[in-house]
Formats: structure tokens, C-alpha cells, sequence
């Protein structure tokens, strides 16, 4: 990954980069004009990469993948090549934001429902008026309109485009049309729009301190326990897999 300290995980290489050498390596990347996919990586991405072959070339043939959850920091840990630092996507997306306005960066906002999407454009024009929001589309479209998605995202050149469709399709999406759309920054946000949106909340500090954000999405929203056994599983597979780990 590009000259970057990484510490391979399942064979996906992720970054060892703190935040804000995570937002100094960005900046000059948006300067290269040089596509990139970020990734925010957590466990239950990895175990969707270890069961899906076609997740998995997602994952490896990402620019950068960033140690968003506290499986894969642990993980890293676990394996004597520990990460500096958890980067979560929400707190790497602000920081870009801030740190692009002095550069006025244009950016380019994707997915959640057209409310959402709206009041976010919003509120990020507010929060940081350096930015130029180049245009914003809600995340409902299914694959018949991805050309006239991609073209008015094409067009309008942004810098960062950030993409918010759950990790199922988003991460899948930009790697599809990661060369056409040939974004210098495409990022997947996940329920970001929703928390910036103030449709929901980010787990209140005292969870993020204990690591335990994941507790407080699954109190908040049950259903998700089917997807979050992902999580008990890969801490027992990197458990048992011990040195198997960091091999590919
Ligand atoms: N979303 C979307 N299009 C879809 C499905 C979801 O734009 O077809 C949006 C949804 O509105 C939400 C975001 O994707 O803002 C993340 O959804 P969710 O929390 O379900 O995904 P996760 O982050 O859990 O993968």
C-alpha cells in the first residue's frame, strides 16, 4: 500500500497510520490527483472477505484500509504488530472536512434517504464552509442508474466523494466504478449521514471509551445481532488461528 506501514490481517493489508498521518498521507493524494479507496475496516468486513472471495479482492485491491473497529485494532495487538492508533471513518471524515477547507476541497456526498442526505449537505456546509459541496444524490437507486450516478459525480470533479449504502454494497459500488469515477478520495461512511443528519446518535462517549460502540448500535438496533456475531467469531478465529493471522 503504497510505501504506507501496514500490518497484513487475513492478508488484508491494514494501515498503521494514526489519524492524522491518515489525513497528511490524504492530502497528498488528493494533490496526486491519484484515485484511492479507502476502507474502513472492522471485523465484520474481514469475515465477509474471509467467506466471499470477490469481498476479498475488495479489500486487497483497496488503496487504504484503516483500522476503523476495535476487532481489528485488537487483532493487530493480538499478533505483536499492533496499529498506532483506532481510525474510525466517522472521526476521518471530519478531520478530512476540516483539514480540506483550507484547501477548498469540493466534495461529493452519496446514499441514505434524500432527507438524510439533504440536512447532512447542510449541516457539513455550516460546520465547515471552507468545503464546496459539489452535489450530494441520496443511496436508493438500484443498478440501472449507476451511469447517470456515476456521470453527475464524474462531472462535478470532486476531491472526495464519500459513499453511505451499509458496507454490503458500498465498498463493493466504489470498487466497481473506482476507475471511471477516478475520485482522488472514495470512501464508504456507512450510518455516518445519519449521525451527522442527527437522525441517530453516535454511541455516547463512556461507550466509545470502552470500546464497546457496537454494544450500544445492537441495544439501539436489535436486528443487527445476526451480522454482529461476526464479531465473537473473528475474535475466536484470530484466537485460534494465533500466527496463521498475519499470514496470507
Ligand atoms: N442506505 C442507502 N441505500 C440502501 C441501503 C442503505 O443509501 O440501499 C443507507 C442508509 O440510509 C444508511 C446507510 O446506508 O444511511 C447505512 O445503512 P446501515 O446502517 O443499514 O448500514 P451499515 O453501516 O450497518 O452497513
Amino acid at each position: 500500500m503504497n510505501g504506507i506501514p501496514t500490518v497484513p490481517i487475513y492478508g488484508i493489508p491494514v494501515s498503521k497510520l494514526d489519524l492524522k498521518e491518515t489525513v497528511s498521507y490524504l492530502v497528498k493524494v488528493v494533490s496526486s490527483r491519484q484515485p484511492h479507496q479507502i476502507i474502513t475496516a472492522n471485523p465484520i468486513m474481514v469475515m465477509s472477505a474471509l467467506e466471499s472471495s470477490a469481498y476479498m479482492d475488495i479489500m486487497t485491491s483497496a488503496e487504504l484500509v484503516v483500522p476503523d473497529g476495535t476487532g481489528v485494532v485488537w487483532a493487530a495487538e493480538r499478533v505483536g504488530n499492533p496499529v498506532k492508533e483506532r481510525v474510525a471513518g466517522f472521526d476521518l471524515l471530519h478531520e478530512l472536512l476540516r483539514v480540506g477547507e483550507s484547501y477548498k476541497w469540493k466534495v461529493y456526498l452519496l446514499g441514505s434517504t434524500p432527507e438524510v442526505i439533504r440536512e447532512t449537505a447542510r449541516r457539513l456546509q455550516m460546520q465547515y464552509p471552507g468545503i464546496i459541496i459539489a452535489g450530494f444524490r441520496d443511496g436508493y437507486f438500484g443498478p440501472e442508474e449507476d451511469e447517470e450516478v456515476v456521470s453527475a459525480i464524474v462531472s462535478t470533479e470532486p476531491d472526495i466523494l464519500f459513499v453511505a449504502r451499509g458496507a454490503d454494497s458500498q465498498e463493493p459500488w466504489i470498487a466497481k466504478y473506482k476507475s471511471r469515477l477516478a475520485v482522488p478520495i472514495m470512501m464508504g461512511v456507512g450510518g455516518s449521514f445519519d449521525v451527522i443528519s442527527g437522525k441517530s446518535r453516535r454511541a455516547p462517549k463512556a461507550f466509545q471509551k470502552l470500546r464497546i460502540e457496537w454494544l450500544y448500535r445492537l441495544l439501539k438496533e436489535p436486528t443487527r445481532y445476526r451480522r454482529m456475531l461476526a464479531l465473537p467469531k473473528f475474535a475466536l478465529k484470530v484466537l485460534r488461528d494465533k500466527d496463521k493471522v498475519t499470514k496470507p
